[in-house]
């Protein structure tokens, strides 16, 4: 099975507590206005990876603690998210968070989902302090992720902003996005 991305990051410190290897899915069909990551939203952009080879890039990540799923909607490739949480959960120690706008009765769809997240973000286009988080809350309240942001370069040379930005990185993200 196939996953398609929009974004790797393998190491992100802004995208839950501690090193994370940081996934972005590629696909999201709720529109939102002020989408804060547009380009995720097309189901066919970015690129496909298998599972397998997402996870051995995982897993030869040095110094992580944890996987963090984001997008566009991870939830809406499910199949192929479940699949590779299970191949984690099944093989390593690291823990996994998932940002999702999906809700708690649309979640409950995924039963196998819920039990390999040992966190879900939900409201994940809130500002953090409105963040609701399932499993285990003292994993991920708003204090355990970071007001900061991190600026990447992929291998593609695509630039990456990503993480909890303050008003003044906002002014200054905007200006950037702008140009
Ligand atoms: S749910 Fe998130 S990724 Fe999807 S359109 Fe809204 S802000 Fe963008």
């Amino acid at each position: 099975m196939s996953i398609r991305i929009h974004a790797l990051i393998p190491t992100t410190e802004v995208n839950g507590p501690g090193k994370r290897f940081g996934i972005w899915l590629q696909g999201c069909s709720r529109k939102c206005p002020d989408c804060y990551n547009p380009d995720a939203q097309d189901a066919a952009g970015g690129y496909e990876m298998s599972i397998e080879d997402l996870y051995h890039k995982i897993i030869s990540t040095q110094g992580i603690e944890g996987v963090s799923f984001s997008g566009g909607e991870p939830l809406e490739q499910a199949e192929a998210l479940i699949e590779l949480m299970t191949k984690i959960k099944e093989s390593t120690s690291l823990t996994i968070l998932i940002f999702t706008a999906f809700t708690m009765p649309q979640l409950k769809e995924y039963p196998s989902l819920l039990r390999l997240a040992d966190n879900i973000v939900l409201n994940a286009k809130q500002e953090k302090e409105h963040f609701n988080c399932l499993n285990r809350p003292s994993v991920c309240l708003s204090d355990q992720l970071p007001q900061d942001i991190e600026l990447h370069i992929l291998e593609n040379g695509d630039v990456q902003i990503t993480g909890f930005p303050n008003e003044y990185e906002k002014g200054l993200i905007e200006c950037f996005v702008s140009k």
